[in-house]
Parts: structure tokens; C-alpha cells; sequence
């Protein structure tokens, strides 16, 4: 296997590309060349424009997160930051407070918000970006594609009995940052997917792909995103390489981030099985070849394997770096299988 390719949110999906890199580069990945290219495809549905920047939390938490510029406390941002643009915005009284751009990141939007306003598509501001980032790691054919150029926002329709209308639709971040996604989504709206274009290169990464595995991310926010915008899905029917997908959901809860709130919202049963059967095997119009779900899911196993879907029960705590390598080495291992 020469080229894997990876359809990644934020944390989950970083964490889990930091470990497939390590397992790479370690010689842990069976049938896997040590030169071997990882294509990562990342959502960008929760992108925003704040403070006149563009924003893209996920892209962002990829890149500082394989460049090893993340803050390894928070999981988004950069290390050694500091706050004085914040506190300045703040003293102005301008509006939003709530999401706290550090300055060492805001550099980051600056390069981007002008690269835009030039007139350069987000893949090629991200390439741009990128080399910063992943120069380290480009040695290992490292390639960081948005999912697409196009403006896509997922947004959530919240319960607000001070609206009029009893309800009130909230960007992702607002829910997720300011609300701390603690009030139940009656909705999710990904405004612009179904009109969006796959990124340069997007099709291709998922067509030539000798692998592609779906990280433990957000399965409706993060992988559900990507998987909507036209073209992914049939890319993903039709290549050949095995699709692997590793359960987000552990012992019938999300580890950390928010995958309850948004799997109950679209009605999806919140366990390790009820995920693959979500994602659905492919050979019945879905697109998972294999899952892996936790060793205390193991009593799932066989609900999987029922519905098409090839299915190992194996440790999913990305408590390391070779924790997590191991759960790469395990993806593998049954995507050969
Ligand atoms: P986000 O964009 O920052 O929310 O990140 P992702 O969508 O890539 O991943 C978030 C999801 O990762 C969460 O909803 C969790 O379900 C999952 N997650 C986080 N940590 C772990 C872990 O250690 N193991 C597993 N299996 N899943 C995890
Ligand atoms: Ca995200």
C-alpha cells in the first residue's frame, strides 16, 4: 500500500493522523512502504468569518497539529500562546467575545484572509499554509486538501423560548464554543453542501487511494460533511481500495467533542455499531468495508459483521502517540484482511 487517504475533522482526526504518521514512519504498518503518501481530506464545514479572518478550525488543527505548533492542553490553537488582540477586541466592546482567537494563530487567518481577498482558492492557500506546517512531514508525502473551495456552514437549529418563533439557528462554532453544545440541536443545516464542488485533487486522493480510512471523527459534523458534498460518495463506491472506519464512539459515549448531541440530532443510535451501521457497508450502498469499535464494545462486534461490514474489537483511546499507532496498525491490518 503506497497511498492512504484520510477524511479528517479536528481533534479526532489529528490525533489519529499523528499516530498513522508515527506508525509509518516506525515500519509498524504491515504491507505499508515506508515512503508511503498520506492524502488528508479535511472538512471545512466549520469554517467562519470572524473579526474579518478566515477561520478553518479543522484545517487549522490538522496543520499545527502534524507541523507540532498545537497546543497539546487544548487540542485547537496554537502552543505558547498569547491573548492581547482578544483582550484588545474585547475592550473596544467588539462583538463576538466568545471566540477567542490567540495572536500567534490569528497570523495564521491573516495570511489566509489576504490570500483569499487576492483571489486564491482555499486548497491553494492551504498548500501555501502547508508549507510552513508540514515541511517536516512533506518527506513523507504529507498532502492537506479542504473538501472543497467553496463556502459550506453547518449550522444548528437550537430551542430559544425568548425567539419569536420558539427557535433560533446557530453557526456550528456558536453552538459548539459559546453554547458548549449543551443545549439539545434540533437540526443540523449544512448550508451550501449540496451545491459544493470536491476540492482540487479530492476525487482523485479517494480514487487512487490503496486505502482510506475514516478516523475516529465527528460522524455527522466532520466525516458526515465530506461525505456530503457531491461526488465523495460515488468516489468512495467505486475506488477500490478497502474503506475503514474507526468508531468515535466508545462505550456508547463520545470520548471527547460533541458526537452525541449531533448523532441524537440526526437520529442515530449512540454506539460504536450504531456509527458503522450509519456510515452502512458498502457493499449495500454504504460506504465501510471494516470497522473498528472498542474492546468494551466487543459485544457489538457481531451486529457489524451482520450488516455487511467487516469488524474488530480493539483498544480506541488515543491516549499517545503509539496508542494510537497501534489503532492505525489495526486499521490496516483488517483493511488486508
Ligand atoms: P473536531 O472537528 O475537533 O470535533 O474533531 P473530529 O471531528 O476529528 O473528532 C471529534 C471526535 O473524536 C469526538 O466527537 C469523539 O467522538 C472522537 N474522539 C476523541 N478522542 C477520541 C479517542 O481517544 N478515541 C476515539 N475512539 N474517539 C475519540
Ligand atoms: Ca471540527
Amino acid at each position: 500500500m503506497h497511498n492512504i487517504t484520510v477524511l479528517s475533522g479536528g481533534m479526532g482526526g489529528a490525533r489519529f493522523l499523528q499516530g498513522l504518521l508515527h506508525a509509518i514512519a516506525t515500519g509498524r504498518l504491515p504491507g505499508v512502504a515506508a515512503d508511503a503518501a498520506v492524502t488528508v481530506v479535511a472538512n471545512t464545514a466549520d469554517d467562519l468569518w470572524i473579526h474579518g479572518l478566515k477561520v478553518c478550525p479543522d484545517l487549522d488543527t490538522v496543520m499545527y497539529t502534524l507541523g507540532d505548533g498545537i497546543d497539546p492542553g487544548r487540542g485547537w490553537g496554537r502552543r505558547d500562546e498569547t491573548w492581547s488582540v482578544k483582550e484588545e477586541l474585547a475592550t473596544y466592546g467588539v462583538e463576538p467575545t466568545w471566540f477567542g482567537l490567540g495572536d500567534r494563530d490569528i497570523a495564521t487567518h491573516l495570511v489566509r484572509t489576504q490570500m483569499l481577498d487576492a483571489g486564491y482558492p482555499l486548497s491553494q492557500v492551504t498548500e501555501a499554509l502547508c508549507k510552513r506546517w508540514l515541511a517536516p512531514t512533506l518527506g513523507q508525502g504529507v498532502r492537506l486538501l479542504p473538501m472543497t473551495d467553496d463556502r459550506v456552514e453547518t449550522h444548528i437549529a437550537i430551542t430559544d423560548p425568548e425567539a419569536p418563533s420558539g427557535r433560533r439557528v446557530v453557526h456550528f462554532q456558536e453552538y459548539w464554543v459559546r453554547l458548549r453544545a449543551e443545549v439539545p440541536a434540533e437540526t443540523v443545516v449544512v448550508v451550501g453542501l449540496d451545491d459544493s464542488t470536491p476540492g482540487p485533487g479530492v476525487l482523485d486522493a479517494i480514487t487512487d487511494a490503496d486505502l482510506v480510512l475514516l478516523p475516529p471523527s465527528n460522524p455527522v459534523v466532520s466525516v458526515g460533511t465530506i461525505l456530503g458534498v457531491p461526488g465523495v460518495r460515488e468516489a468512495l463506491a467505486a475506488t477500490k481500495a478497502p474503506v475503514v472506519g474507526l468508531s468515535p464512539i466508545v462505550g456508547g459515549t463520545h470520548v471527547r467533542g460533541m458526537a452525541e448531541q449531533m448523532l441524537t440530532s440526526i437520529g442515530v443510535e449512540v454506539s460504536a455499531s450504531g456509527v458503522a451501521l450509519h456510515y452502512g457497508a458498502r457493499s449495500n450502498g454504504g460506504v465501510l468495508d471494516g470497522w473498528l469499535l472498542d474492546t468494551v464494545d466487543a459485544a457489538e462486534v457481531d451486529r457489524v459483521t451482520a450488516a455487511g461490514i467487516a469488524c474488530v474489537a480493539v483498544p480506541l483511546m488515543m491516549t499517545d502517540v503509539d496508542a494510537t499507532a497501534a489503532m492505525a496498525a489495526a486499521a490496516v491490518e483488517l483493511a488486508r484482511a
